[in-house]
């Protein structure tokens, strides 16, 4: 979750909003406010319903908000870095860039947030019966008691990525000491909770909870592919582990001095493939990146004319790696910025690319020579 609004900054955690987030707002305000509360609570004016609704939902995200800073706080203090705690449409998401070095790790991390839930449900329950039982702060206090109840239950689900799936993933790894094989049956475990959460979702939308079942039949989705792509993670991640760019970098023919002509480079690099994203080169250093859609700006009639260094873009934040950079570092700087390639250079010099399409080779010729059948990689994570 990479985009959405920083709305605040608890111990310096940045907590973002997605976009989809406001949808969930929407949705669970709405639901209060016309169904759940007028159900339970028959005879309050329509102000109050939509009032008590909002105050509500706003502490529900309060409490979502508190059981992912649990997850920040533990992980930090166990030396893993935090990027950020994003709100999207199915809840919250804490972003840590680091990665477990050991199942404890991996349980304090995972365990914390559903009891943090537990915590506020029974905080919210005791406080629900100070004011008068059928008052609306009794109402909101009790429903903030349920749903954090849920939340924590919820979560516990053993399957990735799932609180609970990650209690499991550290429970496996800590029995057969193979992260590898634990993260397989946490995701394997993950994919079946998704999709059970589809099929759910099917059935409560031909019974009549049409929007409920749908938002299920999303969530479902989503989660099925966030155990694989987890999973395809922390598999790449221990394949590339150990690697520095310097192995892995290409160096002939990869970038292009700014003075060629746009046609001699369009001639030298059509058949090279990456006309995409070429960096350019002033007298042996990085200065700036071509690509394609520089060339198209210009006419193909001046192509001959005109040298690549008028038309490239600056070198102005253009992410580079060096040498001695760690591969799984490189992969990840070109997931988040979505690039194919990363010029490294060391101090002032260019030295080379390293790329998705060599990345990917190296992966695949690995699975060929059957290199990864019993891997085992005891000591490594990316959550
Ligand atoms: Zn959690």
């Amino acid at each position: 979750m990479n985009d959405g609004l920083t709305i605040a900054r608890i111990a310096g955690i940045p907590i973002k909003i997605h976009p989809s987030w406001l949808l969930a707002v929407g949705l669970i305000v709405w639901s209060l406010a016309a169904a759940v509360f007028p159900a339970i609570y028959p005879g309050w004016s329509t102000a109050t319903y939509w009032a008590v609704a909002a105050v509500t939902a706003i502490l529900f995200f309060g409490s979502v908000v508190l059981h992912e800073l649990t997850h920040s706080f533990i992980a930090r203090a166990r030396g893993l870095p935090v990027r950020d705690i994003s709100l999207f449409v199915f809840g919250g998401v804490s972003t840590i860039s680091g990665e477990a070095e050991s199942p404890g790790d991996e349980f304090w991390t995972a365990i914390v947030g559903p009891l943090t839930s537990f915590v506020l449900a029974a905080v919210f329950f005791g406080l629900s019966f100070l004011p008068p039982g059928d008052s609306p702060v009794a109402a909101a206090l009790q429903y903030l008691a349920v749903i954090n109840l849920l939340l924590g239950l919820f979560n516990l689900v053993p399957g990735f990525p799932l609180d609970g799936g990650r209690v499991l993933r550290a429970a496996v790894w800590k029995i057969t000491g193979s992260l590898l094989k634990a993260t397989r049956i946490a995701v394997a475990a993950g994919e079946v909770v998704g999709f059970a959460i589809v099929l759910w979702g099917i059935y409560q939308a031909f019974s009549g909870n049409f929007l409920g079942g749908i938002w299920l039949v999303f969530m479902g989705w989503f989660l099925t592919n966030a155990a694989e792509q987890s999973g395809a993670q922390v598999v790449v991640g221990s394949r590339l582990r150990g690697l520095r760019v310097g192995q892995l970098m290409d160096t002939d023919r990869v970038a292009v001095d700014a003075r060629t002509p746009i046609a001699d480079f369009v001639d030298g690099f059509l058949l090279d493939g990456n006309l995409r994203f070429v960096p350019v080169l002033c007298d042996g250093k990085l200065c700036g990146i071509l690509t394609l859609h520089d060339v198209r700006r210009v006419p193909r009639s001046q192509w001959p004319e005109v040298n690549v260094g008028q038309v490239m873009e600056a070198r102005d934040g253009l992410a580079t790696v060096t040498p001695d950079d760690s591969v799984e570092g490189a992969l990840r700087l070109l997931a988040e910025r979505d690039l194919p390639l990363l010029p490294v250079v060391a101090g002032d010099d260019f030295k080379g690319i390293i790329s998705r399409p060599r990345l990917l080779s190296y992966l695949r010729n690995r699975e060929a020579l059957g290199l990864d059948q019993h891997g085992d990689f005891p000591h490594s994570a990316a959550a």
